[in-house]
């Protein structure tokens, strides 16, 4: 799942537990559950446009990377003061799991091999069916529109 959707979970957890130990475990754990739906990421690395699979994957964390900062904005915008912080670590716990898988693929390092597997095991937890980007928009599209909008009535 788009670390963006990933982010926007942990900020909807923060924002509505108020409590940024709570919420960046929680961010944590509900990243781990969304990558259970299947959400059209694994293509990602097919990606025609760029020739490499580092650049593929430099270019999807660098629009993620833009999604999330948009999203932070409007937030940060949007929320009362005194939930930035829960909101913050639950954002933080969001993305945590996937910035520990983009770490190892960057590094290669042998530290993190297990969680790699543990990580991407995950995705077939539910259904080990993968289905096309497309589609994958069409299933993260509206869960990020209801996930801001969890945010906005929580704040
Ligand atoms: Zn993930």
């Amino acid at each position: 799942m788009f670390i963006t959707v990933h982010a926007v979970a942990g900020a909807a957890i923060g924002a509505t537990t108020g409590n940024p130990i709570l919420a960046f475990i929680a961010g944590f754990i509900s990243h781990l559950i969304l990558d259970m739906i299947p959400h059209g990421d694994e293509t990602i690395s097919k990606w025609k446009l760029f020739k490499t699979v580092r650049r593929r994957i430099a270019a999807a964390a660098f629009i993620d990377f833009v999604g999330v900062m948009v999203m932070l904005v409007f937030i940060i915008n949007n929320a009362s003061l005194a939930l930035l912080p829960g909101i913050l670590a639950g954002m933080a716990g969001g993305i945590a799991p996937d910035a520990l898988w983009g770490f190892h693929e960057l590094t290669g390092t042998p530290l993190l091999s297990w969680y790699r597997k543990w990580h991407s095991k995950g995705h077939d937890l539910i259904t080990k069916k993968k289905i096309s980007m497309k589609k994958g928009f069409i299933v993260q599209l509206p869960l990020l529109v209801l996930l801001l909008w969890l945010v906005v009535r929580a704040t």
